[in-house]
């Protein structure tokens, strides 16, 4: 089993990565973001309540989050491990991360964490707004409220994990291949 968070600011490159982790890998990718995607494209309750704080960059609060996260992972009971992509983003959501894995008599095994400067996060996003229907990639002000939101609720996890001598940092600038590859040294170092 193997159970990794790819961590990092929104437009670190995490879906990228995350892709091509699961083949090389054999790994269950989770993206809240796209669990709450989905549900909005389907019109369910969960959707458009999770869209009142998409739309202004906020967080969704941890139930409703913790919640859909729960009910993925217990359909896949049977994975090899998970890839988690844009969970846990509060304190509250690794705890709750950690016990449901507990439970399953797993753990976490590696944070990895996709450094990438603010600027460059600013900019990568509103290019990605361009080419997206996603309309929080297309302001401004909302990518700005997702950064400042991610420094000051999300970016404490990696010291949670730092702590439990879990945490790791690779370069999120440069090419999606070499990235890639400085990912894949870190999980290949680990003695799982
Ligand atoms: P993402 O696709 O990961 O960039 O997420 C897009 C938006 O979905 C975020 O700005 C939040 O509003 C919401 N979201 C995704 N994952 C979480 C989470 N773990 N906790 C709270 N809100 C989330």
């Amino acid at each position: 089993m193997l159970n990794i968070i790819l961590f990092g600011p929104p437009g670190s490159g995490k879906g990228t990565q995350a892709t091509r982790l699961v083949d090389a890998y054999n790994l269950v990718h989770i993206s809240t973001g796209d669990l709450f995607r989905s549900e909005m494209e389907a019109g369910t309750e969960l959707g458009l309540q999770a869209n009142q704080f998409m739309s202004r960059g906020e967080l969704v609060p941890d139930e409703v989050t913790i919640g859909i996260l729960r009910i993925k992972m217990l359909s896949h009971r049977d994975a090899h491990g998970f890839i988690f992509d844009g969970f846990p983003r509060t304190v509250p959501q690794a705890e709750a991360l950690d016990q449901l894995l507990s439970m399953m008599d797993q753990q976490i095994d590696a944070l990895i964490m996709l450094d990438v400067p603010e600027e460059e996060i600013v900019q990568r996003i509103l290019l990605r707004g361009q080419n997206s229907s996603r309309p929080d990639d297309n302001d401004e002000e909302i990518v700005r409220t997702r950064y400042q939101v991610y420094v000051s609720k999300t970016s404490p996890i990696f010291h949670y994990y730092d702590q439990k001598g879990k945490a790791f940092k690779v370069s999120g600038v440069g090419t999606i291949d070499d990235i890639f590859h400085s990912i894949c040294e870190e999980i290949d170092s680990l003695h799982v």
